[in-house]
């Protein structure tokens, strides 16, 4: 073969020929130009490093998006993107005939699922889950993707509905900077870091029109309120409120200029995200107006001032703790700006009332400053948590539609990732627990749209032995016993029970899980579990307290005493109206323990997600700076293997690693009809078997695999070496 090709004299042969045989080379060794793959499943062979090599070779030249089979990767570019997300680019794959012929996009994975929706007789509603590590950019993700549905699911033809439907539109696109503005907040590892999970439901008519939406939160980190790392921030607004407010506000609110509050830590660093005014505005159009807006903020400030009340212990134990003129005065203030009696206020966070004996007698004992701490924390976690959930409530209101004007939905469901720091409690516990469950639905996804595609393409294959992370669940959450449980368990029984005896139990009664890995070498008491991203170490410190989340009963009474508008809402008498206040009971029931809570919000989140069509983004973070043009090995490597790409890869592996569309292969590999008189019977159109009436019809991939093997036959002819075995 080789000699008959040498045989042709023309150059434009011989470099035929030697593209030809580099073509094949780089075919079978995986070695054509990594940046040009624009899906890991053609990395040759699957491996970590392809797939990690392959990845950085596109970052460098400016490629952020990859296919993975059914996932879509998105690296962080951390810098703008001229075009990338323009309304051009979005009409571009709106009108593609094939978009997924198009470089991989977010707007690929858009356009796909609002066309499944349009496409099927019977609609089927789809779910677009984006993951991701901190910083990732899973919000700017789901972000880009409401606005591709607010340029492309409207109404082109009529200005009256374009009107009506730009309306709901920006409104469902103002939930965001509000959303962001009290729920995110600069962290360590993300300046603008979501602090609580979100999925929101794009409902569409029958038309395709986007006719509302509906938001769902989970998990808000409302311990930030009164505590944050040193070098992090608390939710954004409480910045914007100080730095934007305007003269007459600031007397109004109690915010003179260059006042400082001990939980307003970094108050020099600028943001983008500080920008008072494109919250406000966003309130506005969603229907929160300016007085409502100024009753939000007073309580806010209320809470800064109430920050600044610092106890100083009292040298008779049986007194309540001392405070310094200082101190008396943020009382005073944070009294009058959340209209609470100061007297009462001050009671409150000093004396804890116990009612005990058959008549229920009161008795009231000083608490100590740590107990004073507590219970002003408490205070302000439970006002700024009820002001979330009705914020939340009222965005609902604003842009949710009649339920006879939507038909399907897109849900868009931005969660924070799998997480594992040297120091993890519940709040990863229950992170890493929403991964598995969500890594559960996507493997059970996966497998099942493989064996759906190689059923059509009529290939023979079998998985072998895949495990999927069910005994990991179980340990976390089954029954009768689990990790969950056994938590749980100390929460009701309310006995004193030490962290090494909340380990010895864990340990004992769930010896026999695999998934519970060993804990040797650690001094302070905890357990492993061995999720599938790896294993994660959580100390039982403060686990159950935490997941009882109590809240002292005067603190609750207090705040119903108010006399400002907003927290009577917040806080009504009457209980009638407070189950009112949240359909979905986030914290209002105090006999729910915090896992108990999101253990149900969790199960209805995957019974929505099981009834639509997943499709999934997975956000890598090319490094923890933040910086463009550097891609760190080891950082991606972690989340590659973290967001479960791993596992989809091994997936990947065990069905067929490579695909090439019979187009394509034609397109490429047409010269060896005219070469190799063996293999050219291999090409014919899988379609046109059909014509032979002895031979079943072969899909594409079944024609390439007959076709690979032919070639892999006559490669050594047309490479000069030597048959392999
Ligand atoms: P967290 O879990 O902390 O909320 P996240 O995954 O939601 O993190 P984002 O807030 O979406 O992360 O992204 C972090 C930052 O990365 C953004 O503020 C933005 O500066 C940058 N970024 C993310 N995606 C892109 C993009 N596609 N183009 C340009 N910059 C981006
Ligand atoms: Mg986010």
């Amino acid at each position: 073969m080789l000699q008959q090709l040498n045989g042709h004299s023309s150059s434009s042969h011989d470099q035929s020929k030697v593209s030809l045989r580099e073509d094949i080379q780089e075919f079978l060794s995986g070695e054509a130009p990594l940046h040009q793959l624009d899906d890991l499943t053609k990395v040759n062979p699957v491996t970590l490093e392809t797939v990690l090599r392959c990845l950085q070779a596109r970052y460098m030249v400016d490629t952020f998006y990859t296919n993975a089979g059914c996932t879509l990767v998105a690296l962080n570019p951390f810098k703008p993107v001229p075009g990338l997300y323009s309304p051009e680019m979005m009409r571009e794959y709106h009108a593609a005939s094939q978009p997924q012929k198009l470089k991989p996009h977010i707007f690929t994975v858009g356009e796909q699922t609002y066309r499944n929706v349009k496409s099927l007789i019977e609609p089927v509603n789809q779910s677009i889950v984006v993951s991701g590590e901190s910083g990732a950019g899973k919000t700017w993700t789901s972000r880009c993707l409401m606005k591709f549905y607010a340029v492309v699911a409207t109404s082109p033809t009529s200005w009256e509905n374009h009107k009506i439907a730009e309306r709901i539109e920006q409104r469902i696109l103002n939930s965001n900077p509000v959303m962001e503005a009290f729920g995110n907040a600069c962290t360590l590892r993300n300046d603008n870091s979501s602090r609580f999970g979100k999925f929101i439901q794009l409902q569409l008519n029958r038309a395709q029109q986007m006719t509302g939406a509906a938001v769902q939160t989970y998990l808000l980190e409302k311990t930030r309120v009164a505590c944050q790392a040193s070098s992090e921030r608390n939710f954004h607004i409480f910045y914007q409120i100080c730095k934007g407010a305007s003269e007459e506000e600031r007397v109004q609110w109690h915010l003179p200029k260059g006042s400082t509050f001990s939980w307003l830590p970094n108050p020099e660093r600028t943001l983008e995200e500080d920008c008072f005014e494109v919250t406000r505005e966003a309130m506005l159009h969603l229907g929160i107006d300016t007085p409502t807006q100024n009753n939000i903020f007073k309580v806010l400030a209320g809470l800064l001032h109430l920050g600044n009340v610092q106890f100083a212990d009292s040298e008779d134990e049986a007194q309540p703790c001392q405070l310094t003129e200082e101190a008396k005065c943020s009382v005073r203030t944070s009294a009058s700006l959340l209209q609470l009696p100061e007297n009462m206020l001050l009671e409150t966070l000093r004396i804890r009332t116990i009612r005990a004996g058959r008549q229920q007698q009161v008795f009231r004992k000083a608490c100590s400053r740590a107990e004073c701490d507590t219970r002003r924390d408490c205070l302000a976690k439970l006002v700024y948590a009820r002001l979330f959930d009705w914020l939340v409530l009222v965005i609902n209101s604003s842009i949710y539609a009649d339920p006879d004007s939507w038909t399907t939905f897109i849900g868009l469901l931005d969660v924070y990732g799998f997480e594992s720091f040297p120091d993890n409690s519940l709040e990863q516990l229950c992170i890493n627990y929403a991964n598995e469950k969500l890594q559960q639905h996507f493997v059970a996804h996966y497998l099942r749209a493989q064996q759906e595609e190689y059923a059509v393409e009529g290939l023979e294959w079998s998985f072998v032995n895949y495990q999927d992370n069910q005994t990991c669940l179980d340990l976390i959450e089954g029954s009768p016993i689990s990790i969950c449980s056994l938590i749980n368990e100390e929460c009701r029984l309310n006995r004193p029970s030490s962290a090494a005896q909340l380990q010895t139990r864990i340990e004992s009664a769930l010896a026999g899980s695999p998934c519970l890995g060993h804990n040797k070498l650690s001094r302070e008491p905890s357990f492993v579990v061995v999720h599938f991203a790896g294993p994660v170490r959580y100390h039982t410190a403060g686990l159950v307290e935490k997941n009882k989340d109590p809240v002292p009963p005067e603190l609750t009474g207090l705040l119903q005493q108010s006399q400002h508008s907003l927290l009577t809402v917040l806080f009504p008498t009457d209980p009638k109206e407070k189950t009112q206040e949240k359909p979905s009971g986030q914290n209002r029931t105090p006999a729910l323990t915090v896992v108990s809570k999101f253990k149900a919000s969790l199960e209805q989140l995957l019974r929505i997600l099981q009834n639509t069509t997943p499709h999934y983004i997975r956000c890598i973070k090319p490094n923890s700076q933040g910086q463009p043009q550097s891609f760190l090995q080891e950082e991606v490597l972690s989340q590659l293997e973290a967001c479960g790409l791993v596992e989809t890869i091994h997936i990947s592996a065990a069905g067929f690693p490579i695909r090439v569309s019979h187009q394509n292969f034609m397109e490429r590999y047409e010269l060896l009809r005219r070469l190799c008189p063996q293999a050219s019977s291999s090409f014919h159109n899988p379609y046109s078997a059909k014509e032979h009436s002895e031979q079943p019809p072969q899909g594409e991939a079944a024609t390439l695999q007959t076709l690979l093997q032919d070639i892999l036959h006559i490669l050594p002819a047309l490479t000069g070496t030597a048959a392999t075995p």
